[in-house]
């Protein structure tokens, strides 16, 4: 096993610094989880004018030089924080990161190369040389082949191994033939050997899975999946081709910045030892939301990006049946048009039923966690999904579809043997889910056992501990590989 190694995390998103899903809380709390087993990590990203002047301030110049993207002299800044003992580097280019959003821009593929360019050119610089750039997503994707061609003929980064994490593999960054030589400066032999492109066009998901040293994704049933056409995203079989080199390891969360013995976002504190904490969380977001003040209707949370991956088309085609029960439903999440106006609709149709929260808002996400009953969380696909996790942890009982990581972190309550952390559902039907919501509703009419479950939820370790291990032993054979 290698000794301390160092790690360099390439990231497009960071919590708590810029976030819009998982990505973010991932690379927010991974590397620091490898950290505390005895190992230098770093991390690395963007530093948009839209991260929280909170943390802007707390910045610090390290240096600054310029670089050439293809033809384009470029200035490249790089700023440091640190913050829980990790060094977070922030590359500085206002022309690429002063905008108002982060991945809706039509230059992103300009931005992104940039990016990963950027990265590479600081590590001398900044004096640290990776055993391991850990990079994730389709915005890291190119570096890895940029790596290979245009710098391990230089002696600092000849032994530099990559890893490359999908997080979600419909997300691909996909651009015109012209990019290859414009923006990413690549020789057209690249498009000839396929690597690089997909579908006629370049596809920067595709180079990272490629010319990647080792690729993971974020659960064991998501791996498989991704293999084959139906949840393939037309890179099925690149996923089959490289099968041997990828791995599946389920993500974590951070227990201690999501702890509801000390989080200050929420109304008022509890442990699995006293749940009355929970119950106030429950009673301030009912009045936060003007809901009715009732502690015996079942609150079901509902936090997410609101697209289709997320199953909201099953909650639309039974939202009548649904509210019937006697519910409270709280959705928070932005997204797609037609969604974010399906839920603003159904909250004025049932306005003492639903509270449609058509924003993002991390703090109110944090009381939902903690007030509602119930979580649900109906996905087509989920690679890992985090927000069953945080539900479990704040003692908040998960309704899944079985699918990628809600499927590996999320067994069915069985009334025969008492078993399960939560309620799920196999098919991608609507029914099924309501059926699944009124049975979930059913047994949280049964205090005892409901209290059983909230407990175990809370009392579960769905941590890092483990995950950093084995990304520690997949380094370690890519490191060890190297030294043979
Ligand atoms: P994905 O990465 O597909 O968005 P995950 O479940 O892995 O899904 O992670 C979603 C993360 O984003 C969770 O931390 C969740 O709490 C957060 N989140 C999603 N939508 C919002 C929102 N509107 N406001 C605050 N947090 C949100």
């Amino acid at each position: 096993m290698t000794e301390k190694l160092k790690v360099l995390f390439v990231s497009s998103e960071v919590a708590p610094f810029a976030k819009t899903g998982g990505l973010a809380d991932v690379v927010g709390s991974l590397p620091q989880a490898i950290k505390e087993l005895g190992h230098d990590v770093r991390v690395v990203m963007p530093q948009y004018s839209k991260i929280d002047s909170k943390y802007l301030s707390q910045i610090e110049p390290v240096l600054y030089f310029r670089t050439r993207v293809v033809w384009r002299d470029d200035y490249v800044g790089v700023n440091k924080l640190e913050r829980d003992g990790i060094i977070n580097y922030f590359i500085d280019n206002k022309s690429y990161f002063d905008r108002t959003t982060l991945y809706e821009n039509d230059d992103k593929h300009v931005q992104f190369a940039y990016f990963c360019r950027a990265v590479l050119e600081m590590l001398p610089k900044v004096d640290f040389k990776p055993d391991i750039i850990h990079c994730n997503d389709w915005q890291t994707g190119p570096l890895s082949i940029m790596l290979k061609e245009d710098y391990q003929i230089y002696d600092f980064y000849k032994d530099i191994k990559t890893v490359y994490t999908i997080h979600n593999l419909r997300y691909q960054g996909v651009f015109g033939k012209e990019i290859l030589e414009d923006t990413l400066g690549l020789p057209y032999k690249y498009w000839n050997w396929g690597v690089v492109c997909h579908d006629d066009c370049v596809n920067y998901m595709k180079m990272g899975i490629e010319m990647s040293d080792m690729i993971t994704t974020v659960s064991k049933t998501y791996a498989e999946e991704i293999k084959t056409a139906e949840f393939g995203e037309g890179l099925d079989y690149v996923m089959r081709m490289n099968g041997d080199d990828l791995y599946g390891i389920v993500n974590g969360i951070s227990y201690k910045d999501n702890d509801p013995e000390t989080d200050e976002r929420i109304y008022a504190n509890y442990n699995s030892g006293d749940l009355t904490g929970k119950s106030e969380n429950k009673r301030g977001l009912q009045e936060e939301l003007g809901l009715p003040q009732a502690a015996e209707i079942p609150m079901i949370g509902l936090i997410s990006r609101l697209v289709d991956q997320k199953g909201l088309d099953l909650i639309a085609s039974v939202i009548d049946e649904l509210m019937e029960e006697e519910v409270q439903l709280v959705i928070l999440g932005t997204g797609n048009n037609q969604y974010e106006k399906l839920f603003r609709e159904i909250a004025r149709r049932y306005p003492q039923k639903v509270s449609a929260n058509i924003k993002y808002d991390a703090t109110l996400a944090q009381k939902i966690y903690a007030g509602s009953d119930i979580f649900l969380m109906p996905s087509k696909y989920e690679p890992c999904g985090l927000s069953q996790l945080f539900s479990l942890r704040y003692g908040t009982i998960p309704i899944v579809r079985e699918t990628g990581g809600l499927n590996d972190t999320i067994q069915s309550y069985n009334e025969v043997t008492g078993e399960g952390n939560g309620f799920s559902f196999t098919y991608y039907d609507a029914q099924d889910m309501l059926y699944t919501i009124k049975r979930t509703i059913s047994f949280y009419q049964q205090k005892e056992i409901w209290t059983k479950l909230v407990k175990r939820g809370m009392e579960s370790d769905f941590s890092w501990k483990s995950s950093a291990k084995e990304y520690l032993k997949l380094y370690s054979k890519l490191v060890d590989k190297k030294s043979n």
